[in-house]
């Protein structure tokens, strides 16, 4: 990242201090000290107005509206409970997300506001922004980590040889057709040399994520290795005690599994994540 450039510093600072925020909570840190900006009467007592202030003094925040309602999806989702939509950028938005990003309401929208991205430095190795494939109104989506060079050649995701090994898995495993799930990743664009993705680049690209999920809105998200698990549950958990068990993303159901990556160079592991895919279609009344 060139910090002579007042964008990437920004970002930078922003990136650390996400991450700052983030230490805090996992160390279950809730709340931090608010200075007060107005200047006291000076009938007040200085020392307590220069900590803390009040909950109650602090300025009430509106609820996020709920985004359109959308139409039924099939009829093995009807089974799903109920959820309120959710607005989760606001949760996890960006400085420099621009209110047409954070207002798209399709998939459709979203790709057309990221343009030619170039919020971090992954844009200048890419071939194609690799943004997601598969139906707008999944019930299941899958979230890998990042574009590989199959990927970044045809602007689709999971089509070299980890894409055939997930693809055996949806048509194989679970009697389903590519086109019935979603398939994305954490950030859009390669990491030169197929390296792991930074935390700048997950920070930067993140929110295009956060946003086709709430778009979607699907009822169960497979996380794929490690970068898609421990970015959707802000946690430095190691994938290996993540798998297997069921968790919560924004109230929905979120199953972390091995990335099929990994099982090309691990074979032995594929009945774990037979176990996790098991797990899935037993959810979605499919086993
Ligand atoms: S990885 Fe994401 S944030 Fe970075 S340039 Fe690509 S689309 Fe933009």
């Amino acid at each position: 990242m060139d910090t002579r450039n007042p964008r990437h510093l920004l970002l930078q600072i922003t990136t650390s201090l996400r991450h700052y925020l983030e230490s805090l909570q996992e160390e279950g840190v809730t709340g931090l000290p608010v200075a007060s900006q107005q200047k006291p009467p000076a009938s007040l007592d200085m020392g307590a107005r220069q900590g803390r202030v009040q909950e109650s003094e602090l300025p009430k925040q509106e609820a996020p509206a709920a985004t359109a309602a959308q139409p039924p999806r099939s009829s093995s989702a009807s089974k799903a409970p109920l959820r309120a939509p959710q607005p989760l950028l606001s949760q996890t938005g960006d400085l420099f997300f621009s209110p047409p990003v954070h207002a798209a309401q399709t998939l459709e929208e979203l790709r057309a506001q990221m343009g030619d991205c170039q919020r971090c430095k992954l844009c200048r190795g890419r071939t194609h922004i690799v943004f997601g494939v598969g139906n707008p109104r999944a019930e299941l989506v899958f979230v890998g980590e990042a574009p590989g060079r199959d990927e970044d050649l045809r602007g689709e995701p999971f089509v070299g040889r980890a894409g055939q090994l997930l693809t055996e898995i949806i048509t194989k495993g679970m009697k389903m057709r590519r086109e019935d799930v979603y398939i994305t990743n954490v950030v859009k664009c390669r990491p030169p040399e197929n390296r792991n993705p930074e935390p700048d680049e997950i920070a930067a690209c993140e929110p295009f994520l956060v946003k086709q999920l709430e778009l979607i809105r699907p009822r169960i998200i497979v996380a794929l290795g490690t970068f898609a698990a421990q970015t959707l549950l802000k946690s430095k958990t190691p994938i290996s005690r993540l798998r297997g068990i069921w968790h919560s993303y924004q109230g929905i159901k979120l199953m972390p599994t091995l990335h099929p990556a990994y099982l090309l160079r691990n074979p032995q592991d594929k009945r774990l994540v037979w176990q996790d895919i098991q797990a899935v279609l037993r959810d979605m009344g499919r086993l």
